[in-house]
């Protein structure tokens, strides 16, 4: 029942979306317990790209039981050794290398992104992940502790720590960067031995699936991912409330985040959150403009300003703003905006009707404050839900275009005369996630960093992610860290065993 897209596309991603998508559990494609399915867009003509199996309650019910059962301690998953494990991790990652033209092109037709850089980065990045937590499964080492126990003097006790995973683990994701937002959730949650029910989001459902496929084609065991689709108010919710789940690792909005936590407080289950941003991104003085202004445009422009990790606050010292404004608004224009499939695009649509309408409703209330766009500041014609990239300039510091996530390509530059002056506005947000800094000063650089309250800063780069390295947010960004080993941590507990020997 979808409408037909272009031929001249990968064929297999044109049969993926050809057909109604069922949801994975225990090992079966099923389709949703009521039966009922929801269209997933085409967010460069609006038009319905694919219909999806529609989870709710029962589904995700359904769901964590396989998850359960496959956690059980007699389980495939759980015979398994550590270097088995890790094999079908690595090999995961080879299939989806396999698949890059297919999985790419998903991406581009579900949520809007160019197809170059759905190839470029998106795919590789998935699959370099599971192969980097593949690595991992051999390594998670518990410690021996000696003891002194005072009141049995004499005694002589063995003590050791295990590093068992967490349980069944629920796993709620966004539309930004669909694949990978899957794999590093279910990289770590792997590695550690958990079992997953992973929700993707109603806007961009169709690469977890395909990637589920690739899961049960690599041989994990039946249950051990399971992949609901489906609504945020109902399955996403009944996954974050449900009592069986013994952990909600959930990337989404600040204000859906809270949702989570309250709704998790039912059995305590463990939360791990990564959130909204507002990032200062900061040029100094002494930058190399050659690499900041191109740096600086790609640092929010980049996935149409859609990442939690934007350069949406530009700070620019007073004495070069003008010339950093005209270079960001100059790159701003340049930018050739169209339909992700185009090869000649850079910026695609935004993902939704929806988010087209808050992005505007942004720029309308910029203005209305008295901010001017030195760049952009429209929507793009009347098919699908494209926007100009904008560079808001005349802004103040309590605007709500400087202090909101507007998750567009929409930057807003502020001239700083000091660092006394540039630190409290660069660090007057709720949010902690990123910031960049642009300068040659070695000494300022590392200054700043430390002084900047965000969980990554990037040195005369933006957007830099790599597999090992932690990504998540101090303040109302959220609670833990996505990638690196300290992920992992955070798909397991820590069992003190404590022996007396004499
Ligand atoms: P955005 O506003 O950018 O769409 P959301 O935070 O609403 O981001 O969505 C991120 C993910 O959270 C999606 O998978 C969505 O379905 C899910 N979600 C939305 N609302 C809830 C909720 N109340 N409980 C659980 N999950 C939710």
């Amino acid at each position: 029942m979808a409408t037909t897209v272009s031929t001249n596309i990968d064929a297999n991603a044109a049969q993926f979306v050809a057909q109604t998508r069922k949801m994975l559990i225990n090992g079966k494609w099923m389709a949703a317990a009521s039966g009922k399915t929801f269209p997933t867009y085409n967010p460069a003509t609006g038009e319905v790209l694919a219909m999806v199996a529609e989870g709710d309650k029962e589904d995700i019910d359904r769901a964590v039981a396989a998850a359960r059962k496959a956690f059980e301690n007699d389980s495939p998953w759980r015979r398994m050794t550590a270097s088995e494990r890790g094999r079908l991790i690595w090999k995961l990652g080879d299939l989806i290398d396999k698949h890059t033209e297919e999985l790419a092109t998903l991406e581009s037709l579900d949520n809007g992104k160019p197809l170059t850089v759905a190839r470029a980065a998106d795919v590789p990045l998935a699959a370099e992940l599971f192969r980097y937590m593949a690595g991992w499964t051999t390594k998670l080492e518990g410690n021996t502790i000696p003891l002194s126990v005072p009141y049995t003097p004499g005694a002589r006790y063995h003590a050791y720590t295990l590093r068992e995973p967490v349980g069944v683990v629920g796993q709620i994701i966004p539309w930004n960067f669909p694949l990978l937002m899957a794999a590093w959730k279910l990289g770590p949650a792997l590695a550690a031995g958990c079992t997953i029910v992973l929700k993707p989001a109603e806007q961009t459902p169709l690469s977890a699936l395909r990637l589920a496929e690739l899961i049960m084609e690599a041989g994990f065991p039946d249950g051990v991912v399971n992949v609901v689709p489906g609504y945020g108010e109902t399955a996403g919710a009944a996954l974050a409330a449900h009592p069986d789940v013994d952990k909600i690792a959930f990337t989404g909005s600040t204000e859906v985040g809270k949702m989570i936590v309250k709704a998790a407080a039912g059995n305590l289950k463990k939360v791990t959150l990564e959130l909204g941003g507002k990032s200062p991104n900061v040029i100094m003085k002494d930058a190399d403009l050659e690499i900041a202004i191109p740096g600086a445009a790609s640092a929010i422009f980049f996935n149409h300003g859609q990442c939690c990790c934007a350069g949406s606050r530009l700070y620019v010292d007073a004495a070069i703003y003008d010339k950093v404004v005209e270079g960001v608004s100059e790159q701003a224009k340049k930018i050739k905006v169209g339909p992700g499939l185009d090869p000649a695009t850079q910026l695609g649509p935004l993902v939704s009707d929806e988010q087209l309408r808050r992005v505007c409703g942004y720029l309308e209330s910029g203005f209305s404050e008295g901010a001017k766009a030195a760049a952009g500041g429209h929507k793009v014609g009347d098919k699908g839900y494209f926007v100009e990239p904008t560079v808001m300039v005349n802004t103040k510091q309590n605007m709500k275009i400087v202090q909101e996530e507007i998750f567009g390509p929409v930057v807003t530059a502020i001239p700083y005369k000091n660092v006394e002056e540039l630190l409290p506005a660069a660090n007057d947000t709720v949010y902690g996630l990123a910031a960049g800094i642009w300068t040659t000063n070695i000494n300022k650089a590392h200054s700043l960093a430390a002084e900047l309250r965000a969980g990554t800063v990037w040195i005369n780069c933006y957007n830099i992610f790599d597999a090992a390295l932690p990504f998540g947010g101090y303040k109302q960004s959220g609670w833990g860290r996505e990638m690196g080993h300290e992920a992992l941590e955070l798909y397991t507990e820590t069992k003190a065993v404590c022996a007396r020997y004499a």
